[in-house]
């Protein structure tokens, strides 16, 4: 009984670990894809940097991005790139009572009155800034 519990246990963790990593390799691949065709499009050669505006909310793990993204990198022009995240802090504004705050967790109850849902004014996004080619 005990061991299967662990078995069970073990399989969930492996199995969120695995879709978390897919995640992020299918977002990286989408950034890569990006990049590639901006290349063609200045008819350089290689990309050498790429920078992301990364929310704190976005879903998205940093970690498992930049583990993810030398992989979606492979034989493409960004091959070698250095990715850059500037991660972008999460604020909310409230319609009901007209405050601002930063959010920690994607929770959309205004803390001062209660109100749901607030509006996320920042700290959604993921975005390409910029692209350093060569
Ligand atoms: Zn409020």
């Amino acid at each position: 009984m005990y061991d299967d519990f662990k078995f069970i246990l073990a399989y969930c963790s492996l199995f969120d670990h695995i879709d978390v990593v897919m995640h992020e390799l299918s977002i990286a691949q989408s950034i890569v894809d990006l990049a590639s065709e901006k290349v063609k499009e200045a008819e350089a050669e290689r990309v050498i940097s790429i920078t992301l505006s990364l929310g704190l909310l976005s879903g998205v793990v940093r970690e498992s991005l930049e583990f993810c993204f030398p992989i979606a990198c492979e034989k493409t022009p960004c091959e070698g790139a250095t990715l850059k995240i500037d991660v972008v802090p999460a604020n909310a504004h409230c319609a009901s009572c007209g405050g601002d705050f930063d959010m920690e967790e994607f929770v959309l109850v205004c803390p001062d009155c209660g109100f749901f849902p607030v509006e996320l004014l920042s700290g959604g996004e993921l975005k390409v800034i910029s692209l350093e080619v060569e």
